[in-house]
């Protein structure tokens, strides 16, 4: 057991549709297009290390595989969520993941992808992607073969502090000027479905997905049921967003003080707002916006002073 918060140290990823805000966050972004912070990654494709205390230098992957007592005993072949910050100067392609079966048959063995935004940011007027508008599969695949985009895909105007949960099957794409928390199930498979007809400095456009694409999408398109609740706890008020089968994920908005206890397997906790410092057992450790701490299993009673916002997730 270990009463000390493992921060973990983020992977970037360069994006063509990046940009450089994540430098507020008070990162040392590779360039102008850095899209992608991966903060709590165990993925083949980016890992995020510990930076601190007895576990320091171990990625997330290590801990996992070898010490899943930090997990409570968790049992799977791999750790559940995959934690990012995106920074979208850019529209991104609209796309839809599959669910865990469909992954698992026709991408070897991956999870599928449910996941969910937490708006950090936003330009004002900044729109998403989010469902569409055929009433059945053959209205879904004539309107793709007409071209009619802007009457299939449904626009939603976004602003900070929003939240919208992605189950797999969704269509989706965030707009450019916006900066998201996506917390996420820990899988990269991506279906492209349309990319607004874009040609990269070659002059190529981005492979389109779009069989499977048409075999993933949900229709009619869901949709979003989940319902927030709130509570209080002395100083910090937890907004829980969704409650699903792959993730819980809430905000915590401290202003002053307050006593909390750790119960999960795990807790992931992004620093998104505000600085303050966490008292557990006998460690002190301060954090600010852009830090990323995971709680382990056993990590007890802790206290949180300081003023922050937080967007937490757990099993
Ligand atoms: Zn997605």
């Amino acid at each position: 057991m270990t009463t000390e918060p493992l921060f973990f140290k983020p992977v970037f990823k360069e994006r063509i549709w990046g940009g450089a805000a994540l430098a507020d966050f008070g990162y040392h972004i590779p360039s102008e297009r850095t899209g992608e912070c991966w903060a709590f990654a165990a993925h083949k494709n980016g890992q995020s290390v510990v930076q601190n205390g007895m576990y320091k230098g171990f990625t997330l992957c290590e801990l996992w595989e070898h010490h899943r007592y930090l997990f409570g005993q968790l049992e799977g072949d791999r750790f559940p969520l995959l934690t990012k910050i995106l920074d979208a100067d850019q529209d991104l392609s609209v796309q839809v993941h599959p669910n865990d079966e469909f992954a698992n048959i026709h991408e070897n063995g991956e999870l599928g992808k449910t996941e969910c935004w937490y708006i950090i940011d936003c330009e004002k007027d900044a729109e998403i992607i989010y469902g569409h508008n055929a009433k059945t599969k053959e209205e879904l695949i004539s309107m793709i073969e007409l071209g009619e985009w802007e009457e299939l895909l449904r626009r939603v105007k976004v602003k900070p502090g929003d939240f919208f949960y992605v189950p797999s099957g969704t269509v989706h794409a965030i707009g450019k000027g916006i900066l998201v928390l996506e917390t996420q199930q820990n899988s990269d498979t991506t279906y492209r479905l349309y990319d607004y007809e874009r040609k990269n400095a070659e002059g190529n456009m981005r492979e389109l997905h779009l069989e499977k694409s048409l075999e993933v999408i949900e229709v009619p398109s869901i949709s979003d049921r989940h319902t927030i609740q709130y509570e209080q706890t002395d100083d910090l008020l937890t907004t829980t967003f969704v409650e699903c089968a792959y993730f819980t994920v809430e905000k915590w908005r401290l202003t002053g003080a307050a006593t909390l206890k750790q119960q999960k397997p795990f807790l992931l906790v992004s620093v998104i707002e505000g600085e303050g410092r966490m008292i557990s057992g006998v460690n002190i450790n301060t954090f600010k916006k852009g830090d990323h701490m995971l709680l382990p299993y056993g990590f007890g009673v802790f206290k949180l002073e300081g003023r922050a916002e937080c967007i937490v997730s757990h099993l």
